[in-house]
């Protein structure tokens, strides 16, 4: 059941007006509501935004690429007006994705050559990426899984295939930590959910289990009391949520927030750096520190990854460094995620930081501060020490 109202108006409410008339706020509440009428085609682009000649000729374009979804609830975020509006960006397709560059791959993590049975990535040796359902409420143009979300490929998410991975997890007791993923596994009913949790708890050596959605920032309806209630069961339970960018952080998504956060689930976020989207330290600031007041913790910034058509996408690698130079020791520690490159081929990730290993000197360490001065910190070499 939707919860009770009233409460204030917010900027969805007058974009359910004009866009969606006759739409109850009932309906609106709801998630399924909310996928059911996603905006996935020309006609509903059109509805709700002014496009741009490269936004319409991509859409038209897309054939079996990476579908279009928004759901009416974000849709709501992005300008109708304005082709450079940093969420518009991440959502609509433009015809940069159309050209394919040298360096860049479907499977850029080579995730595929790392599963030991379908849907199941163990690449780090106590931990395992488990793809749950291929399906998101929204799809983001950068995503590093285009090459299987959105559609129904090679990967068949049933019982039968979550059954081979979770006895593959079962058997092998190295595994500690379970990342749920996809997809985004919040999109799945409550019972899907909890069969897969109930299964994963059993296992003795999994201590660890941790959701990866972007559920809260699009679709933070779906955050209802009953999941709160079920998720809880199965603590401890962590909760990875993708952010791209301050405007996301609405009264809407921060009640979901604070409902997972009530009831006891830690939250991280993740987030991708992207070109004239988040490339910049303000904007990286006040997201980071509106998250925290969501009690959102940032975990990861990530290197965008070269999938194909990801060219007008990626920022240098530099940018990231220089936001978490802006970042560490001019604010909160918790407001500083680590900056990492996935490396491809599938290396894992690999945290990128401004230099602060200066030399040695006089069985001392040089140290860079925030601020550029050099500081020494005594650390003899271990044959300095037996000197
Ligand atoms: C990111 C990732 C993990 C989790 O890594 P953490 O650094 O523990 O968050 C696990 N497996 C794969 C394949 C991953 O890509």
């Amino acid at each position: 059941m939707p919860t009770p109202r009233p409460r204030p108006e917010t900027r969805a409410d007058e974009f359910r007006r004009r866009s969606f008339p006759g739409t109850s706020v009932e309906e609106w509440d709801d998630w399924r509501w909310q996928l059911r009428n996603r905006i996935k085609d020309l006609a509903g682009l059109e509805r709700t935004l002014v496009l741009s000649d490269s936004e319409r000729a991509a859409v038209v374009r897309l054939g079996d690429r990476l579908p279009v979804g928004i759901t009416p609830y974000y849709a709501a975020l992005l300008d109708a007006q304005d082709p450079d509006d940093p969420l518009r960006k991440t959502m609509v397709p433009v015809l940069g994705e159309f050209d394919q560059s040298p360096e860049e791959a479907a499977d850029p993590l080579n995730e595929d050559g790392h599963m030991p049975v379908p849907g199941l990535v163990h690449r780090y040796p106590d931990r395992v990426l488990f793809l749950v359902t291929s399906f998101c409420a929204t799809y983001c143009r950068y995503c590093t899984r285009s090459r299987l979300v959105g559609t129904t490929g090679e990967y068949h998410f049933n019982h039968e295939q979550y059954q081979r991975a979770i006895d593959y997890i079962a058997v092998n007791d190295e595994i500690r930590d379970v990342l749920i993923s996809g997809g985004d596994p919040l999109t799945m009913q409550d019972g899907r959910i909890e069969w897969l949790l109930e299964r994963l708890r059993a296992i003795p050596h999994v201590e660890f289990v941790r959701l990866g959605t972007k559920v809260p920032a699009v679709l933070p309806q779906r955050i209802t009391p009953e999941l709160c209630t079920m998720l809880r069961r199965f603590h401890p339970l962590w909760l990875s949520v993708h952010f791209m960018h301050p405007s996301e952080l609405t009264p809407e998504v921060e009640r979901a927030c604070n409902m997972l956060a009530d009831a006891g689930i830690p939250l991280g976020s993740q987030t991708v750096l992207m070109r004239d989207v988040n490339d910049d330290p303000d904007t990286m600031k006040l997201l980071m520190h509106g998250l925290l007041k969501m009690r959102v913790r940032p975990y990861y910034i990530y290197q965008c990854d070269p999938i194909p058509g990801s060219k007008h996408f990626r920022a240098p690698v530099q940018k990231g460094v220089e936001i978490i130079k802006a970042l560490r020791g001019h604010t909160t520690g918790y407001a500083v995620p680590d900056f990492v490159i996935d490396a491809p081929g599938g290396g894992g990730k690999v945290p990128i930081g401004p230099e602060t290993i200066v030399g040695r000197a006089d069985g001392s360490l040089l140290i860079r501060n925030f601020e550029g001065d050099i500081y020494k910190y005594p650390d003899p070499l271990p044959e300095e020490q037996v000197r």
